[in-house]
């Protein structure tokens, strides 16, 4: 046990992540809006052992009533503009966008352009943009941390 903490130190150092904080927090609520699942896929490690996005005080919430920032993926969809700004409409203020991959932010990655809105910043204000395709975990979180420290 004491060997397998040991590894997850060393593992950790590799990311090139700060130390953990205290005194801060930072309450995330996902939506996908039309994405390939691969921004997803890195959005899932961000929970793993190895970023343990939590030691941060940076949590993914259920609801955006909850919420302080809305994480973005993919470029939004026709059918997802309503939920979107539905979302947004129930956040308490103040609350923060962040477009996550480059389909988000407009790169036109995915999709006919008849079925697209456009990137996220057609429809909300956006605060964080984290470029990539997908952008990695480490990526992820040195964003949310800067966004924390903005905060
Ligand atoms: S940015 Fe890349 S990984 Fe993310 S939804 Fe678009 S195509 Fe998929």
């Amino acid at each position: 046990m004491l060997a397998l903490l040991r590894d997850l130190r060393s593992l950790r150092r590799t990311t090139g992540l700060p130390a953990a904080a205290r005194g801060r927090s930072l309450a995330v609520r996902h939506v996908d809006c039309g994405s390939c699942n691969g921004c997803e896929h890195e959005l899932t490690l961000l929970q793993s052992p190895t970023v343990d996005l939590s030691r941060f005080g940076i949590g993914i919430v259920a609801s955006p009533r909850h919420a302080d920032v809305l994480l973005v993926t993919g470029p939004v969809t026709t059918r997802m503009r309503e939920a979107l700004l539905t979302a947004y409409a129930a956040m308490p203020e103040p609350r923060r966008v962040a477009a996550l991959g480059d389909c988000a932010l407009g790169v036109s990655v995915l999709g006919c352009d008849d079925e697209i809105v456009g990137p996220v910043e057609s429809v909300l204000p956006v605060d964080l943009r984290i470029p990539g395709c997908p952008a990695t975990p480490e990526q992820i979180a040195s964003a949310l941390l800067e966004l924390i420290d903005r905060r």
